[in-house]
């Protein structure tokens, strides 16, 4: 039966969303029997490694996409494939005639192959994007890595397959990527609950609001972390009031919790009160999906 998929997202890096997501994770397997899976979908910058023990890597995948090649032998210069392309990613010039594919503004949607009508004037090659990582952390528990290559334009596929990769069968927390474009779009969009991870500061005020209509747009239901309370103002917290958004819970601005991270250390096992911190969470979040 499908398991419950949780992504903990935030509008920009350095919030505490990795944070929430490994020290959730963590608490969940304290307690519960049911096996459960890290899903790191930062792929520009995974790190949830640096927090949980590694464990043995028992798959690795490359994640390629899909470009054309021209074969300029049996072309016949009409530029079709010029035209279907969505994304510019062919140039192409009728007056010399010139065309020439741009891999690294392919999609690989394929509409170029499907446009062209000369038989074998189009082929297709890899263009590898990253790799997705899968270790074994123990009888229960997984985690999932996904790692976008240095310079390459596209997280969107390398998301996808982190995604595919993990087991549905399985309960999912999820590390979203920070902002609110494709890749936020792509890890969030058939969650079964967001957890938004914010901080009481002017930045973190700002964020919040184009996470929040991210998220709307995507119809997901989704509740509110505010890490580092006490700092700032009152701005956030007279938001989620004014919104009716739920605020899950609170983490505050504390020296034990900055030390512990600073030195990649779970918040759960090394700080008093994180795991009640944790505990609200699970039970708040949990708590909407099952009067659903
Ligand atoms: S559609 Fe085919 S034949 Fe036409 S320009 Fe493109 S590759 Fe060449
Ligand atoms: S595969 Fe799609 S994005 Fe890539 S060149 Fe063809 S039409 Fe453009």
């Amino acid at each position: 039966m499908p398991e419950r998929k949780i992504a903990v997202a935030s509008g920009k890096g350095g919030t505490g969303k990795t944070t929430v997501a490994v020290n959730l994770f963590e608490y969940i397997r304290s307690f519960d029997p049911r096996p459960v899976q890290l899903i790191d979908c930062d792929v520009e910058e995974p790190n949830t490694g640096v927090f949980i023990n590694a464990g043995e890597l028992i798959d690795e995948q490359t994640v390629a996409v899909k470009v054309p090649v021209i074969n300029k032998n049996k072309c016949l210069y009409c530029g079709k494939c010029a035209e279907f392309c969505a994304y510019n990613a062919i140039i192409f010039v009728k007056s010399v005639p010139y065309i020439q594919v741009m891999p690294d503004l392919c999609h690989g949607c394929g509409a170029c192959t499907y446009a062209c009508d000369v038989n074998g004037a189009i082929t297709e090659r890899d263009n590898p994007m990253g790799k997705v990582f899968h270790y074994r952390l123990d009888d229960q528990s997984t985690r999932i890595e996904g790692q976008l290559d240095v310079g390459k334009p596209f997280a969107v596929p390398v998301i996808r397959q982190v995604k595919k990769t993990a087991d549905p069968n399985k309960l999912c927390i999820i590390d979203a990527p920070p902002g609110t474009s494709c890749p936020v779009i792509e890890t969030i969009h058939d969650v079964d609950y967001v957890i938004l991870v914010t901080e009481p500061t002017p930045f973190g005020f700002s964020d919040l609001k184009l996470m929040v209509e991210t998220v709307r747009q995507t119809e997901v239901p989704f509740g509110v972390v505010i890490n580092r309370s006490g700092l700032g103002n009152r701005e956030v917290y007279d938001y989620l009031d004014w919104e009716n958004i739920q605020l899950l819970a609170e983490i505050p601005f504390d020296r034990a919790i900055a030390d512990a991270y600073a030195g990649g250390k779970m918040l759960v096992h090394e700080v008093d009160g994180i795991k009640a911190v944790m505990k609200q969470i699970w039970e708040q979040g949990i708590g909407i999906l099952n009067h659903k």
